[in-house]
């Protein structure tokens, strides 16, 4: 009999990024964890992205995104505005005006450290989420600020959640609450589309 002990995931270290797409009409970006360089010469990347995002059909037609690398500087507002709710639904770039790397995508104008412009060579459907293999076309240092991990994003920036006067569930991933008791098991986070597994009851 092996072990399963789902805490051993978060031992894995992640950064964060806000990565940038354009859908013909708009400029979208959200927020994942998943991005990891995985081959040098050529250097090749892979972003992982949840089919329930809508970035993901616009990578996926269009071919190239931008990684923006975010910083320790990024505020919650960040994560607010690229990983809380849908492009389908709103411009994410209505109040912000954007640059743009040489691919004519978006690169945030503040809190990242790094951009890196991809094109995308293969595509690896992994269920819930398509995996995106991808060739750097671009890649630029803009500040020597700190990369933003996973780590420092749930010790530092993520709102501590108010005391309960409900009952209810807390995403553990981003804080969002649910009010209600009990929370349905296929509960889908609203804000960063996790299940209910990664959400614990208010205390
Ligand atoms: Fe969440």
């Amino acid at each position: 009999m092996g072990n399963y002990d789902p805490k051993a995931l978060f031992k894995l270290g992640y950064g964060l990024y806000v990565v940038t797409s354009h859908d013909g009409v708009r400029d979208n970006g959200l927020i994942v964890n998943t991005v990891m360089q995985v081959t040098d010469a050529p250097s090749r990347v892979a972003v992982a992205i949840n089919k329930r995002n809508y970035s993901h059909d616009v990578i996926k037609n269009s071919g190239i995104l931008n990684v923006n690398c975010l910083s320790t500087e990024a505020p919650f507002k960040v994560f607010e505005v690229f990983g809380f709710q849908s492009g389908r639904d709103v411009d994410k770039f209505a109040d912000c005006t954007p640059q743009r790397t040489a691919n004519g995508l978006v690169m945030l104008p503040r809190y990242i450290n790094a951009v890196l412009s991809l094109t995308v060579e293969q595509y690896v459907d992994l269920g819930s989420h398509g995996m995106f293999i991808c060739a750097l076309t671009d890649a630029q240092v803009v500040s020597d600020a700190e990369s933003m991990t996973y780590a420092y994003y749930h010790a530092n920036v993520k709102p501590k959640p108010a005391p309960a006067k409900k009952k209810g569930y807390v995403c553990k991933i981003c804080g969002y609450v649910y009010e209600g008791d009990p929370l349905p098991e296929d509960f889908i986070c609203p804000w960063c589309k996790h299940g209910a597994a990664d959400f614990e009851e208010l205390k």
